[in-house]
C-alpha cells in the first residue's frame, strides 16, 4: 500500500521504519524541510515533503503531530486526498480528535496507540516500538467498518494487541492509568519540594532511591506532554483527580484515627488487585 504519515517524530517516525519493513511504501510530511530531509535519509520514509501534495496516492495517511495541529492538519490534507483515501489519527485523547475530524472526513479511523519513550522528535523514533503494545480502536457511527478492519489489519501486521472502545470510554480509562499518574506523581515531587527546612529536604533528596524514582518517574517527563493531557482530557482528569483525593483523605483518616485493620485491608486489596494492572506487559 501507500501510506503517508503526517508529523515525523517519535509516533510517526517509528510508524515508517515499521511500515517499510512491512513492505508499504510510505510517504512523509512534516514541518521542517529538515525533518524531511532526515527521514529520507534514514529511510524512515520513501519520500518526503513539507507541502501535502505529496500526499495525493497516499490509500491511509496516518496523523502523527501533536494533538493540538491535528485538526488543522487535516484541513490542509484533505484537498490533496484520493476520496477513498483513510484518515486515522494516534493522539493520546480521542473524544476533542473525533469531535474535530469525523465530520470533515468520512474515512476517518480514530486510534490511539499505546506506545511511546520519554524523547521526542524524529530522533526519538525506535524499531519495533508498537510489538506486544494496546492499540486502541475508537470508531463512531459515522467510521466505515472496511476502513476500520483496513487499519486495524497494519496495526495486527505492527504486532499490537488491538482494542476497540468508544472515544468516551478510551479518555476516562487513559485518564486513571496515565493522566492521573502523571498529575499524582508531579504533585509528589511537588509536595517534597515545600519540606519547610532546607537540611531536610537535602538529606530527602539524598536518601532518595529506587522507590522514589519508580513513584515519580511519570512526573518528571516532558512537561508539554503533562499539558496536554490536562488541557485535551480535562474533564476525566478532573474527575479522577477527584476520585484519587477521595481516596488519599480515607488513607489519612485511617491513620489519624489508629485504624491500622482498616488499612492493612486496603494495603491487601491494593496488592491484589495491582497485578491486574498490568497484564499488558506480560
Ligand atoms: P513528537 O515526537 O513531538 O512528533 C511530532 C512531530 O510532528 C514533530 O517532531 C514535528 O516535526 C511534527 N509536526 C509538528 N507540528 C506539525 C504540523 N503542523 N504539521 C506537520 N508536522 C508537524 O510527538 P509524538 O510523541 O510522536 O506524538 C505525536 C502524536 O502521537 C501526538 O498526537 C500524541 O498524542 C500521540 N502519541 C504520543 C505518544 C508518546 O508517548 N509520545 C504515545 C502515543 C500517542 P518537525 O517540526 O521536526 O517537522
Amino acid at each position: 500500500m501507500n501510506i503517508g504519515i503526517v508529523g515525523l517524530g517519535l509516533i510517526g517516525g517509528s510508524l515508517g521504519l515499521e511500515l517499510r519493513s512491512l513492505g508499504h511504501r510510505v510517504l512523509g510530511v512534516s514541518r521542517r524541510e529538515q525533518t524531511c530531509e532526515l527521514a529520507v535519509a534514514r529511510k524512515i520514509v520513501d519520500d518526503a515533503d513539507v507541502d501535502m501534495s505529496l500526499m495525493a496516492t497516499a490509500e491511509v495517511v496516518y496523523i502523527c503531530t501533536p494533538i493540538a495541529a491535528i485538526a488543522r492538519a487535516v484541513e490542509l490534507l484533505i484537498p490533496h486526498l484520493s476520496p477513498t483515501a483513510i484518515i486515522t489519527d494516534v493522539g493520546s485523547v480521542k473524544m476533542p480528535v473525533v469531535e474535530a475530524i469525523a465530520p470533515l472526513w468520512p474515512n476517518f479511523v480514530p486510534a490511539h496507540p499505546m506506545a511511546g519513550t520519554e524523547e521526542s522528535g524524529l530522533d526519538a523514533a525506535v524499531f519495533n516500538l508498537f510489538a506486544g503494545r494496546s492499540y486502541v480502536f475508537t470508531p463512531v457511527e459515522t467510521t466505515p467498518f472496511s476502513a476500520l478492519d483496513t487499519v486495524e489489519e497494519i496495526a495486527r501486521a505492527l504486532q499490537a494487541k488491538v482494542y476497540r472502545c468508544t472515544p468516551q470510554e478510551h479518555d476516562r480509562a487513559v485518564a486513571w492509568i496515565s493522566h492521573l499518574p502523571v498529575i499524582a506523581a508531579a504533585s509528589l515531587i511537588d509536595a517534597c519540594t515545600h519540606e519547610a527546612s532546607p537540611a531536610v529536604l537535602d538529606l530527602a533528596k539524598k536518601f532518595a532511591s529506587t522507590g522514589f524514582r519508580d513513584t515519580t518517574r511519570v512526573g518528571g517527563g516532558n512537561p508539554e506532554l503533562g499539558l496536554m493531557m490536562a488541557k485535551y482530557n480535562r474533564q476525566e482528569l478532573i474527575n479522577s483527580l477527584c476520585g484519587y483525593r477521595d481516596r488519599l483523605d480515607w488513607f489519612i483518616t485511617q491513620i489519624e484515627q489508629q485504624n491500622w485493620d482498616a488499612l492493612s485491608a486496603t494495603l491487601h486489596h491494593t496488592h491484589q488487585t495491582r497485578p491486574g494492572f498490568l497484564t499488558s506487559q506480560d
